[in-house]
């Protein structure tokens, strides 16, 4: 099993709802819909058929909405693509005109007002680069520097500019009412620059009485780099977004700043997710490049939650082999963990309760005995969480009757939730335990589990105990 998840993007070479249960199958954790480019409506069909897909194959999968955010954007093309020569000048309006090689719109008129004569703009991607020769009231002429393809709705960025543009659009606010209304798990939110923005969409989601979502800021600009602490603080995880980041900063900067980032994060006890370009060259190779296999490999080693995949499961030819290729690779790579002394590590000159110490120990006890599993019962995920953060040897088996709270551990390493039917006593929970473990593993006769609870069952709060049972099978 990866104990590194994988989360991956669903867009129209991955909607099918064959493809989705076969990804499912093959060890996507948490699906995620980019609401940049897909409709409400694709959205809700996938949610549905994620859902059902669940039940089938008795696997709690995560739903991740990930929201536009305030990005900056040109307006349609008269074509499906555009080709901007070298040297070629080309302006930027802001007004609604259907663009060609010769002027395109942007969505925001701040772009035309802060951007200055000399400043480089970036275009689809940072597929064409310009530079601002002249500018007038509402026109930037600009000059192509490096040639490429536009789309419609590409993407405009201008790293040295601070835009004052508000967090959230009445777009997003549509997309956080669905997120709310269809229940999905995770919140992504595009473009994330200060602890605000977060704090903005936190009394949206209170407003619409949700006490479930969990907040993924994505870093993907300088602003947020900056403010990190303050963003982190007031977010349940991160997703570390690197096509944005290298283009707002230089490229050369990513490795370091992935390490750095991860590292920060899990100090925190907040998921971190790796994201972008991590299979690209699969969108049309069915074989990956092997330093794309490496990066896969590095990104394991800086032991965050998951690896999300973009582009290459969305609109990408080969959805289902990108994802096969990304689980075979961590499982790899997870071999030559060493568990131990990244608990050594984590545990050193730390202060911990009751509750933690039992998850610490659990882990443990897991690499000495050499468990098939550890298995726990979770009313909050809180008990759940911290043993993931362990980083335990095993596949840590996470359960409760309350199927919205495991479904939102399923972005986290290591961890397979399961919804089981409530315990009314010790003994009973202990079973349900084992079988659970039983259900969510191939468990052979001796292996040995580690169960963590609470007893007795009804009086405390805090997990407090820790359980080593071998498997019988006829038990
Ligand atoms: P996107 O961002 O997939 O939401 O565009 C990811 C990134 O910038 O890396
Ligand atoms: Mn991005």
């Amino acid at each position: 099993m990866n104990k590194t998840k994988i989360v991956a993007t669903i867009g129209p070479s991955s909607s099918d709802y064959n493809i989705l249960k076969q990804m499912a199958l093959s060890g996507v954790s948490v699906f995620r819909i980019n609401m940049a480019y897909a409709s409400l409506e694709f959205a809700r069909e996938v949610i549905l058929d994620v859902r059902k897909i669940s039940l089938e194959i008795s696997k709690e999968i995560g739903i991740m909405l990930d929201t536009r955010g305030p990005e900056l954007r040109i307006g349609g093309l008269e074509k499906p693509v555009i080709h901007l020569e070298k040297d070629s000048v080309i302006r930027i309006i802001n007004s609604s005109i259907i663009g060609n090689s010769e002027m395109v719109s942007v969505n925001e008129k701040a772009v035309i007002e802060h951007t200055s004569v000399g400043n480089t703009i970036y275009l689809n991607n940072a597929n064409v680069k310009l530079v601002v020769i002249n500018k007038d009231e509402d026109t930037l002429v600009c000059r192509v520097i490096n040639e490429g393809d536009i789309i419609s709705e590409s993407t405009i960025n201008i790293p040295d500019i601070k835009f004052n543009i508000n967090f959230l659009s009445n777009y997003d606010k549509e997309v956080i009412t669905f997120a709310v209304q269809m229940q999905v798990d995770y919140l992504a939110l595009s473009h994330v620059r200060e602890e605000m923005d977060v704090l903005d969409v936190n009394d949206l989601l209170i407003s619409l009485n949700d006490n479930n979502i969990q907040i993924i800021s994505k870093i993907e600009n300088k602003d947020s780099l900056d403010e990190i602490d303050k963003i982190l603080n007031v977010s349940d995880g991160i997703i570390i977004s690197r096509g944005d980041l290298g283009i707002e900063m230089p490229i050369e900067k990513l490795p370091r700043l992935q390490k750095a980032l991860a590292k920060k994060v899990k100090s925190k006890e907040k998921i971190c997710v790796i994201s972008t370009e991590m299979l690209s060259s699969m969108k049309s190779s069915i074989k990956p490049t092997r330093a794309e296999v490496s990066d896969i490999a590095n990104a394991v080693l800086d032991n965050v939650d998951a690896l999300m995949l973009g582009e290459e499961t969305a609109i990408g030819n080969y959805p289902l082999e990108a994802v096969k290729l990304m689980k075979s690779v961590i499982e790899d790579i997870e071999k030559d963990i060493d568990y131990k002394k990244i608990l050594t590590e984590l545990i050193k000159n730390k202060d911990i309760d009751i509750s933690k110490a039992i998850s610490y120990s659990a882990c443990e006890a897991a690499c000495a005995i050499k468990a098939s599993a550890i298995v726990c019962t979770t009313l909050s995920g809180t008990t759940a969480k911290d043993i993931s953060n362990y980083k335990p040897s095993c596949p840590l088996v996470a359960i409760s009757p309350n199927s919205k709270i495991v479904r939102g551990l399923s972005i986290n390493y290591g961890i397979i939730p399961l919804s089981v039917a409530a315990a009314d006593t010790t003994d009973e929970l202990v079973d349900i335990s084992k079988r659970a473990c039983m259900k969510a593993l191939e468990l052979n006769n001796g292996d040995k589990i580690v169960i963590v609870g609470t007893f007795p069952l009804h009086n405390v709060k805090y997990t407090n105990f820790l359980k080593i049972e071998e498997i019988k099978k006829e038990d």
